[in-house]
């Protein structure tokens, strides 16, 4: 298994910002996985860092990786797949056996843990649609445990991970039979409104930045408010979408910090509205990093540790 000491782990973020990790584990295998997460209890696990901007300062903690876990099965129309597998890869695998329920997983570039995490959705379909049931390694208890979707308590970008301490190792989906074309035309259709729509990831980013809130689009709120003007040291607000933000080429983790404090800002001040961030943060806080973060995550129920 490998372990690297004093990683910089900026490459593997979508964002490309970050600073040296003391230590980085990438488990190979969900018994692997289980033992390093029993031997390093406070261990910060992430999948493919799309959805996490990590401190140009670094962490000094151990983070757990899941990428190397990326075996999956289909059998009938139940598809189960290892928490580090990518969400593009299933979706392409379960399109190819003509089983539909993942075309939106295509369109970005999430694990199955993160996404599971996230209840990640897109184009009118999310993690909870399909999702049947997931082993989960419970932090609190100390033991592996399996739910199904009815405790998931999933709603919104969120689900009963992000309450309790849960890792998810595994997920399974269980998807309808449909033809391969009905399905790719609507990967395609998927894959086509992200290139117009939002930015790729030859511009770092860590796509949409913050929730929308209940009943209300976050990205118009934003454009409304005049965000989409917002820059600052390397970073910008993304010139035809305002709930991104560009990493261009320069940018540290304040810069993305100090824009999303502004972000905020704006909306608040033009509408009376709190937005909460979508972005998780990890890693060693500088003095106005703690600062900016205290407001800006000040409404998000608990991060996971
Ligand atoms: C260009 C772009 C477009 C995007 N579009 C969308 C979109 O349309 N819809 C959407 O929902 N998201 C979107 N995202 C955000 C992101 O891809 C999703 O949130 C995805 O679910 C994150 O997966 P990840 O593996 O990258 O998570 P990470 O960034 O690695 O982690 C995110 C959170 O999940 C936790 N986590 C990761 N793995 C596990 C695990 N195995 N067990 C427990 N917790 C875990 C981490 O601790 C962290 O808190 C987009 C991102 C990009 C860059």
């Amino acid at each position: 298994m490998l372990v690297e000491e004093n990683f910089d782990v900026k490459k593997l973020t979508s964002f490309k910002i970050g600073g040296n990790v003391a230590r980085v584990i990438f488990p190979e295998s969900t018994d692997e996985f289980i033992n390093v997460l029993k031997e390093y209890p406070d261990a910060f696990v992430c999948g493919n860092m799309t959805n996490t901007l990590v401190s140009g300062d670094g962490y000094d903690g151990t983070l757990i990786l899941t990428t190397k876990m990326v075996n999956f099965e289909i059998e009938g129309t139940r598809v189960s797949a290892e928490c580090g597998l990518k969400g593009p890869k299933l979706s392409q695998a379960v399109a190819a056996k003509g089983l539909s329920g993942l075309e939106f997983m295509v369109a970005f570039p999430g694990s199955i843990g993160g996404e599971v995490f996230m209840n990640a959705g897109a184009h009118g379909q999310s993690v909870k649609d399909t999702f049947v049931e997931g082993q989960f390694y419970d932090r609190a208890a100390n033991s592996v445990i399996t739910l199904t979707n009815a405790e998931m308590d999933f709603s919104y970008r969120t689900s009963v991970c992000q309450k309790r301490d849960l890792v998810v190792l595994k997920a399974s989906f269980d998807l309808t039979n449909k033809s391969s074309e009905e399905i790719t035309a609507k990967m395609q259709e998927n894959l086509e409104f992200r290139h117009t729509h939002q930015p790729s990831l030859a511009l770092p980013n860590c796509g949409s930045v913050f929730r929308n809130p209940e009943g209300n689009s976050a990205g118009r709120l934003l454009e409304q408010s005049g965000a989409k003007n917002i820059k600052h040291g390397g970073a910008h607000v993304w010139e035809n979408h305002a709930n991104f933000i560009i990493n261009d080429g320069t940018a540290t983790s304040t810069d993305i910090l100090e824009i999303m404090l502004k972000m905020q800002d704006a909306v608040k001040k033009n509408f009376g509205v709190i937005l909460n961030p979508e972005v998780r943060y990890l890693g060693n806080k500088n003095k106005r990093e703690e600062e900016i973060c205290k407001i800006l995550y000040q409404n998000l129920i608990k991060t996971q540790k």
